[in-house]
């Protein structure tokens, strides 16, 4: 147990963690004979990299020979555990967490730092862990590391490291060269043309697991995977004991006084490289993965059925958001995607509840029709774009909060962190806006260039429809991050003023000579050439009502153009409808159509005629 180190790698998307676990797998001789070694074992999905942040969970290990220094010929095997990278996995993140005793914090050199990973850093920060800090990308000239040094010492004493903590090792790397030095290169750029450096600062700083291999059995379940053919497996690191194929343990849920009966354990696997591989058994420090233990839960303890100790477990967070997705009914339904009925959807969702722990998946009265209810937006943004790349078309209704009885029998809500960089001159607009809808500021920081970034707690349901208008009243200029804080007070009627939408009154295709004479009614969704049908979402009006208009009108084909007014036609650049942009915007009465290839915003109605209805029924309508 000496000679395992447990460490958790955080790094913002890009900043060079694939090719450096590449690199380490590849100098320790840990791809098998005949695997290709061009495979990239983090490699971040599309979704990621859109997003900046790890989003799958995955894990490598490598063993290691120290060849000098105190522990020459000593032999280790280092675990290298991904970090999912949002406060909406928070509990996520936490459970990985516990299996590691330290973290690698990998920068970029050119970037420094970035806020997506903050969270993640403060969280290991919190647990203690020890962290070794690796400047990457040294290689490249437009490189700062000294800045970039600063900037994560900066970063350390914001989130209250301790001395310890603080005394972190930094090196500087070139993942790509295969090479990291204790010292920033020197003035000539020398460099060593290893990896030692790295490897050698995490041995020597990272503490070894703690943990007794002659006491009974103890493991908490930190991730659960799943395979359709050994069914559920339950991921942890051993915390005592050791456990062999075809002993026996008990499942000890985390919210029940005693375990759960006892089952043998048919297979095991450990992480080697980048793959599981099966196991005869697994001791204290290591990580594993158990299979056929269907009742086990994230949290719950296995442990010795003689001797059953529960260990203080991490409770999946309830969900704070949910959305009905049905079929897609639109007339587009079935243009792009593969798979379309309720029942499609259905076994879709069954499957993802297996391993996505903090989802909820519910039928509702209508036989179609299904209440999907996680972390977040985001944590359902996730979901809904894994679906549509799998090749699935849905729809799916504005989202809502998830309320909870607190102290006193008074209703509690979610609450979000919301960080927004902006012009400074155009803090005034936002503050007000966010206060009308009762969020608070918590600081505000004043960047290079006359940049600001503003914190605010805000009530989940005040935010929703609000990106649009932020990003009107910065004018584009602006971006924001927002993130699940905690459950509070609930804040009360809001009564959020939101634009109404530009409806389709007619099915074709959009023209340049009807979007010209639209943009000044509001902000369009769609450009020329777009094919569009009756109630179908097409921009956002400048007042509070619908505006129902007709994208397709056209002048007829066989006019003789004059040179003059209608060559001249400037369109603006459509805003772009991203799926969260699209689930803030949506009122009650509409939808969002998610598809391979489209997310397009649609009326619930798709009929002028019952648009009107729907509008009588309404009570502000
Ligand atoms: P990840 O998203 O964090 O896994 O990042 P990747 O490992 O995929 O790297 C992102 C990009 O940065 C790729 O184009 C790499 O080739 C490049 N990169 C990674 N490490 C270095 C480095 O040390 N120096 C330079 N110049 N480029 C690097």
């Amino acid at each position: 147990m000496k000679h395992i180190r447990n460490i958790a790698i955080i790094a913002h998307v890009d900043h060079g963690k694939t090719t450096l676990v590449d690199q380490m797998l590849r100098v320790t001789g840990s791809f098998r004979a005949g695997k290709d070694v061009g495979t990239r074992v983090m490699d971040s999905n599309p979704l990621e990299r859109e997003r900046g942040i790890t989003i799958f969970s995955k894990n490598a290990s490598v063993r290691w020979s120290a060849s000098a220094g105190p522990n020459a010929g000593e032999s280790y095997k280092i675990n290298i555990v991904d970090t999912p990278g949002h406060a909406d996995f928070g509990g996520e993140v936490e459970r990985i967490l516990r299996m590691v005793n330290g973290v690698l914090l990998l920068v970029d050199a050119f970037e420094g730092p970035m806020p997506q990973t903050r969270f993640v850093t403060r969280k290991a920060l919190e647990l203690g862990l020890q962290p070794v800090i690796i400047l990457n990308k040294v290689d490249r000239p437009d490189s700062d590391p000294d800045r970039a040094h600063d900037q994560v010492l900066e970063l350390l004493l914001e989130l209250e490291a301790n001395d310890a903590q603080l005394d972190a090792p930094f090196l500087y790397a070139s993942a790509k060269a295969g090479w990291a030095a204790a010292e920033p290169p020197g003035p000539g750029g020398e460099h060593p043309s290893d990896l030692e450096a790295l490897f050698e600062a995490v041995v020597r700083t990272v503490p070894a697991p703690a943990g007794d291999p002659a006491a009974p059995f103890q493991m908490l379940v930190s991730t659960l995977d799943y395979s359709p053919y050994l069914g559920r497996m339950a991921i942890g690191r051993v915390e005592n004991g050791t456990l062999a194929v075809g002993d026996s343990v008990a499942v000890w849920p985390l919210d029940q006084d005693a375990p759960l009966a006892r089952v043998r354990v048919p297979k095991l696997y450990g992480f080697e490289a980048m793959e599981k591989v099966e196991t005869e058994s697994g001791s204290a420090g290591e990580i594993i993965a158990i299979a056929g233990l269907e009742g086990a839960e994230i949290g719950s303890t296995i442990c010795d059925p003689e001797q059953p100790t529960r260990m203080a477990g991490i409770a999946v967070e309830p969900p704070t958001l949910s959305v009905e997705m049905r079929p897609n009914t639109s007339p587009f339904s079935g243009r792009s995607g593969q798979f379309v009925t309720s029942r499609q959807i259905r076994e879709r969702l069954e499957r993802e509840v297996l391993s996505n722990v903090a989802l909820r998946v519910e039928d509702t009265d209508q036989p179609d029709r299904f209440r999907v209810s996680g972390r977040g937006e985001l944590h359902l943004g996730i979901l809904m774009e894994q679906m549509r790349r799998e090749g699935f078309e849905f729809s799916v209704s504005r989202p809502q909060v998830i309320t909870r009885p607190g102290e006193g029998g008074r209703i509690e809500e979610p609450y979000e962190e919301m960080v927004a960089d902006l012009p400074e001159s155009m803090m005034g607009v936002v503050i007000r806006k966010v206060s009308e809808r009762r969020g608070e500021m918590q600081h505000v920081e004043h960047a290079e260039g006359a940049m600001v970034r503003l914190h605010f707690l805000v009530p989940t349901r005040a935010l929703f429809g609000y990106r649009s208008e932020f990003l009107t009243d910065t004018r584009g200029e602006g971006t924001m991050h927002r993130q699940f804080a905690h459950y509070g007070p609930w804040a009360g009627d809001l009564t959020v003023r939101t634009n109404g939408a530009m409806v389709c009154m007619a099915a074709g295709t959009a023209t340049g000579y009807s979007l010209f004479g639209l943009q000044e009614r509001g902000t369009l969704f769609i450009g020329p050439g777009t094919a569009v049908y009756d109630g179908m979402i097409v921009g956002e009006n400048a007042r509070e009502n619908d505006l129902e208009v007709n994208v397709t009108k056209g002048k007829k084909q066989t006019n003789v153009r004059s040179s003059g007014a209608d060559d001249a036609i400037v369109l603006e650049t459509p805003r772009e409808i991203t799926l969260e942009g699209a689930l803030e915007f949506i009122r009650e009465d509409e939808l969002v159509e998610i598809t391979p290839d489209a997310i397009r915003l649609r009326k619930r109605a798709l009929t002028t005629h019952e648009r009107k209805k729907d509008r009588r029924a309404s009570p502000g309508g």
